[in-house]
């Protein structure tokens, strides 16, 4: 029940593996696991929200099922499905006793210690799974939501879908996030936005972008070199909703400058205004009419005030794992 305190930051006690529930001390992998050495591993990021009815997680099954699609990418099979990863998920969390979180799911290569494999060629090592939470605040600041960031486009482009493939959330993409983000970082800036090998706009180091165009949404088209954001899809629905058109188009650097509004969206980053690019003021320099517009909904959606757009179910309520117990027992 009771956390771990390590510094500032909450984290629960257990940490599930393979099925069984370990103390947080003992989920340990050796250093020789193939993922160690050769970045093997896929992994998603999820936001558990405190509501009026309990803890909630935002969009848990389109998780859970972009990890088992990002493992099958990577020709991995873990011996669990999508709906076990979500009942573990939501078991963690209520035996955690936090009321809001930060969800990370884990399938990697590791190290079989009685036949170990130290090559390139994974098929040796077994696949292990793993989901640890914690409490995290906002990824890119509290004021960031209200405020917004300023950002740089990077010098290092976006990975290119046949050689990593953006649509798995695999570990080792984020050796190119990394490369943009330190950039950004050590050049005064919050956050960096990648190009992708052609030079059209495709995504921050951890974040997907829209502009916002006269009263119109503009966003990268998912056959470019991004991730299928979950945040992305969840704007675009709000959106639409709303009566707000999309365009999902290739967008050049320039039009970064010119955009009325810019945003990040994302698990960490949910909705992020971005008030400038390159030292470029960005609209009025800070958040944007239809930025404020998509934000109060989507926090109105993640803590349960209003239902999700057109009846979606996107919300699944922590507390609810007992009550179906107690129906069915
Ligand atoms: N792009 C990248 C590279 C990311 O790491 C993330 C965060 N998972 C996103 C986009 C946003 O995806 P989501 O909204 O599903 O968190």
């Amino acid at each position: 029940m009771a956390g771990k305190d390590v510094a500032t930051m909450e984290i629960a006690s257990k940490v599930w593996k393979n099925g069984e529930f370990l103390d947080w001390d003992d989920a340990r992998i050796h250093v020789m696991s193939h993922v160690v050495n050769y970045g093997s591993s896929v992994f998603e990021g999820i936001r558990c929200y405190e509501t009026v009815k309990g803890p909630a997680v935002f969009r848990l099954k389109e998780h859970m099922q972009r990890l088992v699609n990002s493992a099958k990418i990577y020709r991995m099979d873990p011996a669990f499905g999508r709906d076990a990863f979500c009942d573990a998920t939501i078991r963690l969390i209520k035996d955690s006793g936090l009321q809001h979180c930060y969800i990370r799911p884990l399938i990697f290569r590791g190290l079989d210690e009685a036949k170990p494999a130290f090559g390139v060629n994974p098929f040796p090592n077994p696949i292990d799974c793993y989901i640890a939470v914690w409490q995290w605040g906002k990824y890119l600041g509290e004021e960031a939501i209200e405020n917004g960031i300023d950002v740089c486009v990077s010098s290092w482009s976006r990975i290119t879908t046949n050689s990593m493939p953006a649509m798995a959330k695999a570990g080792a993409n984020y050796m190119n996030s990394q490369l943009i983000k330190m950039e950004a970082i050590l050049g005064g800036f919050s956050e960096g936005i990648a190009l992708d090998d052609r030079g059209y706009v495709s995504e921050g180091s951890g974040e997907n972008i829209f502009l916002v165009n006269g009263g119109k949404l503009f966003t990268p088209p998912l056959g470019a070199s991004i991730l299928p954001g979950i945040t992305r899809d969840s704007v675009i629905q709000i959106a639409r909703e709303m009566g707000i058109e999309i365009v999902e188009t290739q967008i050049q650097r320039s039009a970064l400058y010119l955009a009325d509004e810019a945003f990040f969206t994302g698990t960490a980053a949910e909705i992020t205004p971005i008030r400038s690019v390159d030292r470029i003021t960005v609209g009025q320099g800070r958040r944007g009419e239809v930025t404020k517009r998509l934000q109060e909904e989507f926090f109105r959606i993640i803590t349960a005030e209003r239902p999700a757009p057109f009846g979606a179910d996107w919300l699944t309520f922590v507390n609810a794992i007992d009550e179906k117990k107690t129906a069915n027992a």
